[in-house]
């Protein structure tokens, strides 16, 4: 048996799925990475001024903060889903898919399918944009024509409070709310799927060791080792795209034999 057939296995055998993903389920759509292969698109920002503690700080920070940001948006606007997506999507139709936990914030697992209320964005989403004085919330599209109409920082037209994209920067604490439904979701899971995250960033990614303390069975698919390896049933160092694809395959021959 392959893993991928085996993967495919324990997928039918469960019925509370939660998929996580992060960076490398994006990375085939087009959306860089920061620490991996897409480094290089980053290097033209100096990254240590994109904290959030900087961002806070300094007006040259936010500037090249909404620098960045235009362009990563204009980016994820180009973007479509691939298969990572599409199969987590096709998981819920299968009614097997508890929810979605995901590190990216290009809102790629609502495109590809997967019912809004599903996805929990631990890392939020460049999609809205917040004001941190009277928490007032705008489009991302809104402030993106006020910047390229030529205004460098955007503030709050209400109060004239900084404003800042729902997005978690670098130093910027979770959404202490976010965080709690990603780990009691966790805890209900049968089957945890982590794709295309070298688990690496906390404290999104101790969600796999709680899920195995649970009893769920774990699947870890990624370039390369994780620190949780030690918690998978299967393991699967592969693309996270071209790995789903072949699993949604062995899905589909399964799913027509006879039981
Ligand atoms: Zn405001």
């Amino acid at each position: 048996m392959t893993q991928f057939e085996e993967a495919a296995r324990m997928i039918l055998a469960s019925s509370r799925i939660i998929g996580f993903t992060g960076a490398g389920a994006s990375t085939d759509s087009g959306v860089p990475d920061y620490r991996g292969i897409g480094q290089q698109y980053w290097t033209k920002y100096n990254m240590q001024d994109l904290t959030f503690q900087r961002f806070l700080a300094n007006e040259s920070s936010r500037k090249e903060y909404w620098r960045m940001e235009q362009e990563f948006y204009e980016l994820v606007l180009s973007v479509a889903p691939n298969d990572v997506h599409y199969v987590l999507a096709d998981l819920e139709r299968r009614g097997k898919l508890l929810g979605v936990i995901t590190q990216n914030v290009d809102g790629l697992h609502q495109k590809g399918g997967v019912s809004k209320e599903k996805v929990i964005e631990i890392h939020g989403t460049i999609f809205t944009v917040s004001c941190f004085q009277c928490f007032k919330k705008y489009s991302r599209q809104e402030i993106y024509e006020r910047i390229k109409s030529g205004i460098e920082v955007p503030l709050c037209s209400f109060c004239h409070g900084l404003l800042k994209s729902d997005t978690i920067s670098f130093g910027q604490p979770l959404i202490q709310e976010v965080s709690a439904r990603s780990l009691a979701l966790t805890l209900q899971s049968d089957l945890f799927l982590v794709v295309g995250s070298s688990l690496l960033v906390q404290p999104a990614a101790y969600l796999v060791a709680k899920a195995k303390e649970a009893g769920a069975r774990v699947i870890i698919i990624n370039f390369g080792a994780t620190p949780y390896d030690y918690c998978a049933d299967l393991l699967i160092y592969d693309n996270a795209t071209q790995a789903m694809a072949k699993i949604l395959y062995q899905l589909e021959i399964l799913s027509q034999q006879p039981q």
